[in-house]
């Protein structure tokens, strides 16, 4: 049985001081949930977020970060250094670095191996185009988003893996894919994660939704059976996360 996982992605939102204001007001709302929450927080906020996070079962993760060890890389961040300062969880391969930051599905597959190796737990987002949905190809283009991003990874290190379905004309768009749409992508993404293992690492693994999740929509995703939480941008800077949270109370 796969647990529910609630990240929120607060992007490029909150100085230090507004996110401990924005911890303080959600942490003893969500800290008793039965689903996994993890906060993905800038990184000038991780470190206060993890001390007020510090005694409770609530995740803290990045937004991002590089695969080399260290060195000469002026302005990024290693795995090494967000684990050292509480965090266990990043996102890699947002649409909005692949868009804006010229991430590929190499450099996606090397942060994921990069993680792993630093136990970190990735979140791996994928995701169409509008162009892509409406020309048909969306499908084919996530199913090679996925394979690409679990090149050489083994079956063992693959369930250390969360996926985001996120369909980029879905994220801060207020247009939400219809649970039946999130579902056969979700179910889609799993089907191809057995064709490269097998399937019980399909079953397994946790699949999220992304794209305009708001506690009105939350339920109704979170029923489809293969979606297995939601991966949450502007609803994550308020209180309706924690309403996603504790969607099922
Ligand atoms: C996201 O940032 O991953 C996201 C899904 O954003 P939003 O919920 O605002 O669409």
């Amino acid at each position: 049985m796969r647990k529910k996982l609630i990240a929120g992605n607060w992007k490029m939102n909150k100085t230090p001081s507004e996110a401990m204001e924005l911890v303080e007001l959600l942490k003893n709302k969500v800290k008793d949930s039965e689903n996994d929450v993890v906060f993905c927080v800038p990184f000038i906020d991780l470190d206060i977020v993890c001390d007020i996070l510090k005694e409770t079962d609530i995740h803290v993760g990045a937004q991002n970060m590089y695969f080399e060890d260290k060195g000469a890389y002026t302005g990024e961040i290693s795995a090494d250094m967000i684990k050292n300062v509480g965090a266990d969880y990043v996102i890699i391969g947002h649409s909005e670095r692949r868009a804006y930051f010229a991430e590929t599905d190499e450099t996606v597959n090397l942060k994921v191996k990069k993680a792993i190796e630093k136990e970190l737990n990735p979140i791996v987002c994928v995701g169409e185009s509008l162009e892509q949905k409406e020309t048909k190809i969306g499908l084919d283009f996530v199913r090679i988003q996925v394979k690409c991003a679990f090149k050489d990874i083994s079956p063992e290190d693959a369930l250390k893996v969360t996926i985001a379905y996120e369909p980029i004309w879905a994220i801060g768009t207020g247009r939400t894919a219809s649970n039946e749409d999130a579902q056969a992508f979700c179910k889609a993404i799993r089907d191809t994660i057995a064709e490269i293992y097998d399937s019980s690492t399909a079953e397994n693994i946790r699949i999220l939704y992304g794209g305009s999740v708001k506690s009105t929509n939350a339920k109704g995703l979170f029923a489809m059976p293969d979606i297995d939480g939601a991966l949450v941008g502007g609803a994550s800077l308020n209180e309706d996360f924690e309403k996603i949270v504790n969607y099922n109370k």
